[in-house]
């Protein structure tokens, strides 16, 4: 945080990528000029003063989790859907990162329950095939769209066909729906969170919640799904906010 005039604050930055724990150099980043740089070392030089780094998503996470749509759950987790598709778990209060700073990375593992038409799926950047981010992510919305309608439009303008009645955006909106639930579902087979907070542009699409959570029981191992599915609270400065939480309070403004 920013300290009022005289007063050295300390500063919190979300990224798209890791941080790794010892050498601090960033890898994972969709941004990938990042790789391999000690991003928080070189803010540290020229702001001369202590930085942490964290996974955005992660920072979205800590923030729903603190006073958002995540606040009082035991596990949760917490989803990014934008240009890339990311995600955080946090476990009574505290982010998990892991032994690889890659905990809650979904938007890497393939689509689950692909149908022949979608495997293998298109090339992601991190070198795989089928990646969930290449199914759910705005650019993936919008190319799948293009490759059923034969038609190049972007996200909003689909969404608003879809409410005039427009078939092949109906379409393309159910298919993003059953794609969340099966992406989810599998996160919720290995971490069953209490809630999963959508966030991102992608979760502006609507009834992106509701739809997914009537879908979601056809995919997870359980007679009965417990696991809410809700949109955050903090809109587009949710990661922001998490950032901030990257230090104690009793370390601002210090
Ligand atoms: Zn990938």
């Amino acid at each position: 945080m920013i300290g009022v005039s005289g007063m050295r604050g300390t500063v919190g930055v979300g990224i798209p990528g890791a941080a790794n724990r010892i050498t601090g150099l960033v890898k994972n980043a969709n941004s990938t000029r990042l790789i391999g740089q000690p991003l928080g070392k070189h803010l540290e030089e020229k702001l001369g003063r202590p930085i942490r780094v964290e996974n955005d998503a992660n920072c979205f996470a800590i923030s729903e989790a603190a006073h958002g749509a995540g606040a009082g759950a035991d596990a949760m987790f917490g989803v990014i859907l934008g240009t890339g598709v990311g995600g955080g778990v946090v476990m009574r209060g505290e982010c998990i990162g892991g032994a690889n700073s890659i905990a809650g990375e979904w938007g890497h593992n393939p689509l689950p329950w692909m149908s022949p038409d979608e495997y293998p799926g298109a090339v992601c950047y991190c070198g795989k095939r089928g990646c969930v981010e290449t199914f759910l992510s705005g650019p993936a919305f919008e190319r799948d769209f293009a490759e059923h309608s034969g038609l190049a439009m972007n996200g909003p303008a689909i969404v608003a066909s879809s409410a005039q009645g427009d078939s092949a955006a109906h379409a393309a909106l159910g298919r993003y729906h059953d794609r969340l639930a099966r992406a989810l579902a599998s996160v919720i087979n290995v971490l069953d969170p209490d809630v999963i907070v959508l966030g991102g542009g992608m979760s502006n699409l609507p009834r992106l919640a509701e739809s997914t959570s009537v879908l979601i029981p056809r995919y997870v191992f359980s007679n009965a799904v417990k696991t809410q599915i809700v949109l955050n609270v903090h809109g587009d400065s949710s990661g922001v906010r998490g950032a901030a939480w990257l230090w104690p309070h009793d370390a601002q403004g210090v």
